[in-house]
């Protein structure tokens, strides 16, 4: 028998056929995990309630050829009932399980970005602003998966306070500004190359306008780089953000984040960071 026991969060479920789901769930040790779940009804609250999303249980399942497993049981531990009160909640929550879904993959364990998940699932219904607490989540989901940090000193003359993210490293201003002219050079190089090659180069405004869905870059006007892969451009804040941005991101308790209001640009900047990082991993 291949039977298997886990804990695991649902993050999506998938009506199939009449009475049939298919859900993807969020676990410690194997990452995404598919299951198969028949026989819905609303004879069955239970199981109805077992196989929504957010609902966080112990599923028993068997594995087969495929990486669809079959469901056999569950256990519910925690339907998070308090974020269903509030709409505001409950969309920041669907935001997180977003995230994860989008970052994570089968098999990759993942004890502490699930013991993340969890508890900031359990925090967000008392938090005042929802969006300070995905805000956060997003910044730990990008350090967790080594794409970003928001360090208190430049990475690269290790001198001056860091103000700017470019390729994911903390820098100050001067050091941002001369790997930005250093990538436009290699740009330049990069673009004259496949040019010549005959390579499909497309041209910057055709590729921003694909990136429609990245709205926040073109109204506050920051560009994304057309050429290379990682997301080049660099980001600045001001003093004060920079100290947000770090609490948000290095904070190990949730009570300084409850009632804490971020500046709905802020917030933006950090959901246009996480796309990108998204479309480019
Ligand atoms: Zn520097």
């Amino acid at each position: 028998m291949n039977d298997e026991k886990t804990e695991g969060i649902v993050l999506k479920a998938v009506p199939f056929e009449e009475n049939d789901r298919i859900l993807s769930l969020f676990s410690p040790d194997q990452g995404i995990v598919t299951l198969y779940v028949r026989g819905l009804s609303k004879k069955k609250p239970t199981l109805v309630n077992l196989t929504t999303p957010l609902c966080r249980a112990e599923f028993l399942f068997r594995k087969g050829r495929s990486n669809l497993y079959r469901f056999i049981d569950g256990t519910i531990l925690d339907l998070h009932l308090p974020l269903r009160r509030s709409y505001r909640h409950l969309e920041y929550a669907g935001k997180m399980l977003q995230a994860i879904l989008k970052s994570q993959m089968p098999g990759k364990n993942a004890k502490k970005l699930y013991h993340l998940l969890s508890s900031y699932l359990k925090k967000l219904s008392e938090a005042s602003f929802p969006e300070t607490l995905w805000a956060s989540f997003v910044l730990k989901l990008l350090k967790h998966e080594g794409l970003l940090v928001f360090d208190e000193t430049c990475l690269r003359c290790e001198e001056n306070a860091a103000s700017h993210i470019s390729e994911g490293e903390s820098l100050c201003e001067k050091c941002a500004a001369l790997r930005g002219q250093y990538q436009k050079v290699v740009n330049k190089e990069e673009f004259s190359k496949r040019k010549v090659q005959g390579v499909r180069c497309k041209k910057p405004q055709d590729r921003l306008s694909q990136q429609d869905n990245n709205k926040n870059f073109h109204s506050k006007g920051l560009r994304i780089d057309t050429l290379s892969l990682m997301p080049s451009k660099s980001f600045s804040f001001s003093v004060l953000d920079w100290k947000t941005l770090r609490v948000l991101s290095h904070v190990r308790v949730f009570d300084p984040l409850l009632k804490l209001e971020l500046p709905s640009s802020l917030v933006q900047t950090i959901e246009a960071l996480f796309s990108l990082y998204q479309i480019e991993s």
